[in-house]
Formats: C-alpha cells, sequence, structure tokens
C-alpha cells in the first residue's frame, strides 16, 4: 500500500513535469496549490509565469502565499501585474491584496486596492470592507479606515473591531472606546477579540473604571478563558497601577502564555516592586515558559528603573547567552545602567553592538547614547553621536544642550539652541531648562533673560518654577546676590527649594553672610532634611570667622538628628570602580596616594601657589578640623587614577557632593604638574581640569 501510493506520487510527479503548460483553468490552480503547500514559492512562481492565462483563483493563490510567508511587497508587485494585463479581479483577489497592504504597512497601495475595491462594486461587501478596514488601521490611516467603515452595508461583529483596533492602533484611544460604546449602541455584541483589541485604549488612558466595565463584561458573558482577554486585562491594571488586581487576573488564567508571563512581569516592575518582579522572572525560567525577548527587556529594563543596574548588565549578558539578540527596546533598557554606573567602557561596548546591529538609526538609541556619554564624562563622544545623526528630533536637541550645560559650556548650549532653531526644531519647556542652566554656568546673564523672555512671548512656552530658578542660579552664579534675592521675592510661583539653593551655594562663593542667612532659614523650612544647607551654611559662617554661629548650626544639625552625608569619590581603574572616603587608608596603595599628595603640596608651596586659608579653621572641635583639613575624597581618587594611569590622557572622578575650594585648587594645580585632563563630577556639574585651569572658571 505505502509502496503504492509513492510510486503513484512518483509517476503524478513524473506527468507534471513532462506535460505541456496547461490550459485548463482548474489544473493550472491544483499545479501551483502543490507547489504553494510545500512553500516552495519559487517554482510556483516559475509554473505560474507559464501558464499563458492563469485564472483568478491561481492569481488569488499566489498573492496570498507570498503574504504569508512575509513577501507582501512581492504580492503586491503580483497585483500590478495582474493590472497591467487588464485583468478584472474578483472580490477574494482583492481582499488577498489587501491583506499584502496591511502587511506591508503601504498607504499608497493601499488607497489603490481601495479605489479598485469601489471601482468594481465591492465596497459594501462586508467580508472585503473588514479587511479593508484592517488595512488602512495597518497602515496608520483612521480616515481611510472610516471611509470604508462608512460604506459597509451590512456591519458585523468583525467591522466594528477592526474600526475600533483602527482607533486603538493608531494612538487614538478615546475614539477606540467612543468607537465601542457605538457598536453596543447598533446592538451589536462584542466578542473576545473585540475586548482584547479595546482593553489597550484603557491602559493607555490609564482609565482604571473603564477598565473594569470591560472586565465586568468578560465576566458576564464567560470570556475570561480567552487567553487574549485575560491577558488584556493583565496589561490594563498594570498600565493603571493595579498591581493586585493583575495578579487577580493572572492567578485566574487557566492558559498561560509566554504574553501572559511578561503581561505580569511588566505590570510588577511598572509598581516598582522590583523583587517580585525578580522573583517572577526567574519562576518563568525555572517552570520552563519559554522566554521571548520582550520577557528579557522587561526585566532588564525594570532593573535599571529599580537602581540595579550591575543587575541589568549581568542580565544582558545571560540574555545573548540564552541566544536572544538585544533589540532597539533592549538597548534603550539597558544604557541607562551605563549611564547611572559612569560606566563608560560598559556604554562604548553597547554602542559597538549598536553600530554593529544597524541600531545606530533609531532616534531614541542614539539620543540614549549622547546622555551615557555626556554622563560618563566623554563629551567629545556624545558631540561626535550627535554629528553623525542624520534627523535631530527635539529630544536629540535637548540631550545634546543639557550635555553641554552639565559640562560647563553654557555658550556651547547657547550655540545649539540656535542652530535648533534654525533648523526649525519646537523647543520645549526641557529645552529652556538645558540653555538657561547652561547660561548659568558661563555666566551668560544677558543672554539668559534675553532667552527667559522670549519663552512665552516666541515660543509658547510659559516658564515653570524650574526656569524660574534657572534665573536664580544665573544671577546668583554671576555674583549678582541681591538682584537674585529680589527675582525670588517678585517670582509669580512659590519659590522652590532650588532656587533658595542656588542663592545659598552663591552666598558661600561671594562670602554673603547677611543673604545667606535668609536663604538658608527658608530653605530649612522648605526641606529641614537636607544635609547640604546646613553644611553650606556652617561653610558661610566658618569662612567668614563667625565660629559661634557656625557652632550653632552644626549644633542644629544634631539637636534635629540630620546626619551630615558622607562624602565619597570614585574612579574607574581596569573595569574595576575603586571608592574613597575623608582620609581614606583601606586602598593597598595608600601609601604611594599619601606620598604624591605630599609631594604635591610641597610643588604647590614652592611654586606660591597659594593654599586655600579659607578653609583652615581655629575655633571649631576636632572632628570637623579631621573633616576640613584631611585629604578629601577627590583628591585621594585623583592621586590613585595618575598613579594608575594605564596610557589614557584624561582621568575621570565622580563625587557625591560638591567639590570643595581647596580640592579644587589642588587638582588643578596637579592636571599642569602631570600634564592630563582631570575631569571631576561633583553633584552640579562637570569640571575639566587642564593647565592649571578648571572650565568652571572658579565658579560652582
Ligand atoms: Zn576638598
Ligand atoms: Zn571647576
Amino acid at each position: 500500500m505505502l509502496q503504492f501510493s509513492i510510486n503513484k506520487v512518483k509517476y503524478r510527479f513524473y506527468m507534471f513535469s513532462k506535460s505541456p503548460p496547461n490550459r485548463s483553468p482548474g489544473l493550472s490552480f491544483k499545479l501551483i496549490n502543490s507547489y504553494l503547500v510545500t512553500g516552495d514559492l519559487r517554482r510556483a512562481r516559475q509554473l505560474f509565469d507559464k501558464i499563458p492565462q492563469p485564472d483568478l483563483r491561481s492569481w488569488t493563490l499566489l498573492i496570498s502565499a507570498h503574504t504569508q510567508h512575509g513577501f507582501s511587497k512581492e504580492a503586491i508587485k503580483i497585483y500590478s501585474t495582474l493590472k497591467l494585463r487588464n485583468i478584472r479581479p474578483d472580490k477574494l483577489l482583492i481582499l488577498s491584496v489587501a491583506k499584502a497592504c496591511a502587511l506591508a504597512s503601504d498607504l499608497v497601495k493601499a488607497r489603490e486596492v481601495h479605489e479598485d475595491a469601489a471601482r468594481f462594486g465591492f465596497h459594501s461587501d462586508t467580508l472585503l470592507g473588514n479587511a479593508l478596514v484592517d488595512m488602512y488601521a495597518k497602515c496608520k490611516n483612521v480616515d481611510g479606515a472610516r471611509r470604508v467603515f462608512d460604506d459597509i452595508c451590512i456591519k458585523d461583529v468583525v467591522s466594528w473591531t477592526s474600526f475600533c483596533r483602527s482607533y486603538v492602533n493608531c494612538g487614538l484611544p478615546r475614539q477606540g472606546l467612543e468607537a465601542f460604546r457605538e457598536m453596543g449602541l447598533n446592538g451589536v455584541r462584542p466578542n473576545s477579540v473585540t475586548v482584547s483589541s479595546v482593553l489597550p485604549a484603557c491602559s493607555e488612558l490609564k482609565d482604571v473604571n473603564l477598565g473594569r466595565q470591560m472586565h465586568g463584561f468578560v465576566m458576564r458573558n464567560g470570556l475570561e478563558s480567552n487567553v487574549f482577554v485575560s491577558s488584556a486585562l493583565v496589561n490594563m491594571y498594570a498600565s493603571c497601577l493595579r498591581i493586585r488586581e493583575a495578579e487577580l487576573v493572572f492567578s485566574n488564567m487557566s492558559h498561560l502564555d509566554v504574553v501572559s508571563w511578561n503581561g505580569i512581569l511588566t505590570a510588577c516592575f511598572l509598581n516598582k516592586e522590583l523583587e517580585k518582579g525578580l522573583a517572577l522572572f526567574y519562576k518563568m525560567r525555572n517552570e520552563g515558559v519559554k522566554l521571548n525577548t520582550s520577557s528579557w527587556n522587561a526585566v532588564i529594563g525594570g532593573c535599571t528603573q529599580g537602581g540595579r543596574n550591575e543587575l541589568a548588565l549581568e542580565l544582558l549578558g545571560h540574555m545573548q547567552d540564552s541566544g536572544f539578540k538585544p533589540n532597539q527596546i533592549t538597548v534603550i533598557s539597558v544604557l541607562p545602567a551605563c549611564t547611572n554606573l559612569e560606566s563608560l567602557k560598559g556604554g562604548k561596548e553597547i554602542h559597538g553592538y549598536v553600530c554593529r546591529n544597524w541600531l545606530i538609526e533609531d532616534l531614541t538609541v542614539t539620543t540614549a547614547l549622547i546622555f551615557m556619554y555626556a554622563k560618563c564624562g566623554n563629551l567629545e563622544l556624545s558631540q561626535k553621536v550627535f554629528g553623525l545623526m542624520p534627523i535631530k528630533d527635539t529630544v536629540a536637541w535637548n540631550t545634546m544642550i543639557i550635555a553641554n550645560s552639565m559640562h560647563g559650556i553654557g555658550e556651547e548650549s547657547l550655540l545649539l539652541f540656535r542652530e535648533m532653531l534654525d533648523a526649525g526644531v519646537r523647543p520645549n519647556s526641557v529645552t529652556f531648562t538645558g540653555v538657561l542652566s547652561g547660561c548659568s554656568h558661563s555666566c551668560l546673564v544677558d543672554e539668559a533673560f534675553f532667552i527667559f523672555n522670549s519663552m512665552s512671548r516666541d515660543h509658547s512656552v510659559e516658564p515653570d518654577a524650574e526656569h524660574f530658578s534657572c534665573m536664580v542660579n544665573v544671577l546668583s552664579r554671576a555674583g549678582h546676590l541681591e538682584e537674585a534675592y529680589e527675582f525670588i521675592l517678585r517670582m509669580p510661583k512659590e519659590p522652590t527649594a532650588s532656587a533658595w539653593g542656588a542663592l545659598l551655594g552663591a552666598c558661600r562663593v561671594y562670602k554673603n553672610v547677611e543673604l545667606g542667612r535668609k536663604a538658608a532659614s527658608r530653605l530649612f523650612e522648605i526641606e529641614p532634611g537636607n544635609p547640604g544647607n546646613y553644611v553650606l551654611l556652617f561653610n558661610i559662617f566658618v569662612t567668614a570667622k563667625l565660629w559661634g554661629e557656625a557652632s550653632e548650626t552644626r549644633k542644629m544639625m544634631r539637636d534635629r538628628k540630620i546626619t551630615k552625608t558622607p562624602g565619597c569619590s570614585w574612579v574607574q581603574v581596569r573595569n574595576k570602580v575603586y571608592t574613597f572616603v575623608v582620609g581614606d587608608r583601606n586602598n593597598t596603595q595608600n601609601h604611594e596616594i599619601y606620598k604624591f599628595l605630599d609631594e604635591m603640596s610641597e610643588k604647590m608651596r614652592l611654586a606660591c601657589y597659594m593654599p586655600n586659608t579659607e578653609f583652615v579653621l581655629q575655633d571649631v572641635n576636632e572632628e570637623e578640623k579631621e573633616e576640613i583639613l584631611c585629604n578629601h575624597s577627590e583628591k585621594l581618587a585623583v592621586a590613585f587614577a595618575i598613579l594608575n594611569l594605564n596610557g589614557e590622557s584624561s582621568i575621570r572622578v565622580f563625587k557625591n557632593l560638591r567639590i570643595c575650594g581647596d580640592c579644587h585648587n589642588t587638582i588643578k594645580f596637579i592636571a599642569k604638574v602631570v600634564g592630563l585632563q582631570i575631569i571631576v563630577r561633583d553633584t552640579l556639574r562637570f569640571h575639566h581640569f587642564k593647565d592649571g585651569y578648571c572650565s568652571c572658571r572658579d565658579f560652582w
């Protein structure tokens, strides 16, 4: 029997290949179908081309087969050939090419197909109309979808569902929900596909009440067993930050696939339940859930957002080891980990991956790279990436402006801002914060005022509290302390801590005790728990040799149980991060570090480099003296990095507090003596030390 059937196949195959091109219409269809069943598109096509007049069924079959195998563009081309031959298509043929246009998101061809449908009188047909609505939805054209929908004579549940979905998929959730309501009014009952298509609208609007109503509908109609419906419900509750409800739906699901697992995983991270999310992810792996790229992206993004940066990078490695290829979402999720860790090396590796995998054209990826390089202290590389971007949107420009401001290069921020306007890109609120903060770092007072005044007048951006704070900062840093104070008093909005903080910081630099007292007293009310303000006021008093008030400030801090944030600095040397605290002696090279610093201070003395005597104190207690006179962490980190140079021409040190005046002076000198560029990032900005100067020009 088996032998026979094999022989029969052989025989039939022999017959086909020997037979001349078939003229009988029914047979050409069968012939092509025999190849298409096995997925051999090429041979089916060859055969098709030999048929002088293929029937419509064969055309349809060939088009559908190409679409099904992902060759939608080819399918559309086949349709064009048919039209060139003046063949009149039937309903099913137009249906097949509509699906191809949907897959290719080809709006031009989609319109042509719609026209053809109308011309041949099929536009009111339900089946074809539904496909055309879907086609327009996939091409993100709601107007087209609406036109087709209006023409359909008998609108069934599929028509309505496609119509609702066209709005939701085009980012118009409100209209999608309206269409859904309209559907109910027309007496058409939604099915599971409708519900899972409309639920994302509730997610996007974060409208939990509407979502709950949909949930009620699902329960009343017994749709909860549908995996798409339940997954959409989980996602909806997750987006509305209702983790308990999301979990409840998830735990009642009878059938779980990776999409539903990913839904609950994302829910945990969205709701900042990092540990729970991680536990769930490990459970998925242990229970053999077939993970997909979205699962990895969810967990990696969750880690970076939750501050578990090292783990995010580790998971990226696991992801690749498990045979998954990171995509642009992975890159965007993991880059902030490098940014937060100031890991230039890790960032560069990801940049390399981005280039190798053609992701560089993704605007979000490139912008994230610019920010990463800037925050890791390498502004040159930020500029390089930015310069290579073919298209720059507002976020890209903003990022480059902020990058320059962070590095204290206000002139460049200003230049970029003008270029941005010339390029016809609209600035937004963030743009102005970036430019104004750049102006403050570079003492560009007039420029800042010009831009500030132009905000609502020329760009319809209303200045908010942050912009006002920037202006206080501009005035303060430029030494116009009285003006800054008056500016705060005249502010139409309640002055924020950052406005008063800017003034207080400037009072320290410009030794203004009176305004310092005023600013500090306001700050102690607004943010009584911030140790930085007490320390600044303390330093102002110490500098003015007002020992009594200095001690009082210290006492106030003690009484309010406010502990100073311990200062620490860190530096990356050969893939390892080394952290230092004040007077640190835990490093294995501490002997060399202190020897180096002693030599430096001796050289400084000989060069008559003025030590910062303001910081030599008389009337403070021993503990305070030690803090002020001892070797600060940034000096130790700089010395350590110099002792461990590996051919680099620049070193990058990071500090969790403001750099102090004495260290600033010393590092300027060190940079000159050793002929290196030393970049120190403190809480406010980057300082680029070179040839005895700092990029901040001693304003910080
Ligand atoms: Zn210091
Ligand atoms: Zn500086």
